[in-house]
Order: structure tokens, then C-alpha cells, then sequence
């Protein structure tokens, strides 16, 4: 199942290692003959494809959408910046709990986007990669499979000072929950009032279920790593997404 996905993913997206290259192959042509191309203020190229232009949630994603999105994520003013407009949040200080447990460019967030959440408080970086989620996942998912507009996010948590949590018990190494780097993602509301939920709605069929591995696959494109109830029994009831790790998608 797990191969399965990661194939789909490779077709939608390509390799991570070609889109790397790709990249590479981009910015290196740019810097034959592109200092002016990028620093012009009249630059015909887009800001889209312009890599020294901010990252902007609603631009068109390109080849540089990724690297622009991990750029931002781990520089917290950049993030706060890109995040302007888009999602409803306080900025706050550190919470420094222990060596083990904090949230740094800690904010406390309402909504992303158009979509409500309880208020949560979490890393910008996740924040971030929920607001590329919503925009560019989450609502075209919605308008495909359901006709109407995602108005509402149900989530389970990210900052939890805790181990991590196997299918043979507490591990000894900490759950990324306890550096806020992870958010659970339980469920999803509409414009038209339907509701989704994932252990009622991930094994059923049409619509409802069609969203959600729409809503899994996207996640895969904006999150480091995600783990959904195809990874196992622990996961029956949400998406654990999170903000670091090496691309797992399952
Ligand atoms: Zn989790």
C-alpha cells in the first residue's frame, strides 16, 4: 500500500531526487545569464520563478515551490511574512519547557485560509505548510469530490511534551509533538454542511473517501513527512503531518 502511494506520488510530482536535480538545472541556468533576469524590478520572469522573490501561498506552484516553502519554513520572520493575510494567528514568544519540549516561532492559530480550526498553538513552519495545504490540496479536493468549499479543519493537537507513541508501546525517542514539529489532523467541515471524519470516512467509498486520499496525497507534497490510517492502526483516526523528516508518505 505503502509502495503503492509512494508510486502514485512519484508520477504526480517525480522523484525528489529529479525534482532536485531539476532545480539545480534551473538555478544553474539562471546563473549563466540571470542576475539581471532575477534582480531587474521589470523582470518578465514571475515571482513564481523567481527565486529570490518571497514565497507566496497563492502563486502557481513551480519547480521552485518546494525549495521556496522549506527556505520559509525554517526562517520564522519570513514565515510570519509569507503567512500575512492568509491565516488568522497571534505571533508569540518561545515556549522553552525543557531541552526536549518547546515551540519555537510559536504562534497561536485560528483559521488558514477560509478553513476555521480550533485554536491551536504551533510552530509558524506547520502553520505554513497548512496554508500551502488548504490553498492548494484542500479546496480544489473539495470542489472536485464534494462541490463545495473546505470551511473547517478538526485537528487533535501538535505540541504535546511526550515520547513517541508505537504499535509495541512508548519508544524512548521523543515524538516530534514534543517540538510542536507535527500536527494530527482528525477530520474536515464544508460550506454546505457535510462533515468528514477520518475513522468513519477513510475506508467508505465516493465521495467523502475519494477527498480524503486526495487530501493524504496533498499533504504528502507539502508536509516532510505523512502518515495517514494506511500507515497503521495508531493512525486509524488522523493524518500526523510533520514539519521535518525525509519524505515518507503513507
Ligand atoms: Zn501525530
Amino acid at each position: 500500500m505503502a509502495q503503492e502511494a509512494a508510486q502514485k506520488k512519484s508520477k504526480k510530482n517525480g522523484h525528489p531526487i529529479l525534482r532536485g536535480l531539476a532545480v539545480f538545472a534551473f538555478l544553474g541556468l539562471l546563473g549563466l545569464g540571470g542576475f539581471h533576469l532575477v534582480h531587474h524590478p521589470d523582470t518578465p520572469l514571475p515571482p513564481q520563478w523567481n527565486p529570490i522573490k518571497p514565497l507566496a501561498i497563492s502563486d502557481p506552484v513551480t519547480l521552485l515551490t518546494q525549495w521556496k516553502l522549506d527556505r520559509t519554513a525554517n526562517d520564522g520572520p519570513a514565515c510570519l511574512a509569507a503567512l500575512d493575510g492568509v491565516a488568522t494567528l497571534d505571533n508569540l514568544n518561545d515556549l522553552e519547557t525543557s531541552d526536549q519540549c518547546h515551540i519555537r516561532d510559536r504562534v497561536a492559530l485560528a483559521a488558514i485560509g477560509v478553513a476555521g480550526l480550533d485554536n491551536i498553538e504551533t510552530r509558524c513552519a506547520i502553520a505554513l505548510r497548512l496554508a500551502m495545504w488548504e490553498h492548494h490540496s484542500l479546496q480544489p479536493a473539495a470542489r472536485e469530490f464534494l462541490g463545495t468549499e473546505l470551511t473547517g479543519i478538526n485537528h487533535f493537537g501538535s505540541y504535546s511534551c511526550r515520547a513517541m507513541r508505537t504499535l509495541s508501546g512508548a519508544s524512548s525517542r521523543m515524538s516530534t509533538h514534543a517540538t510542536a514539529d507535527a500536527i494530527d489532523i482528525a477530520g474536515f467541515r464544508f460550506a454546505d454542511g457535510q462533515s468528514i471524519q477520518l475513522i468513519r470516512d477513510w475506508g467508505g467509498q465516493g465521495g467523502k473517501a475519494a477527498f480524503l486520499r486526495a487530501a493524504r496525497d496533498g499533504a504528502c507534497d507539502w508536509f516532510k513527512l505523512t502518515l495517514s490510517p494506511d500507515y497503521n492502526q495508531l493512525h486509524a483516526d488522523h493524518f500526523h503531518l510533520q514539519s521535518t523528516g525525509w519524505g515518507s508518505c503513507r
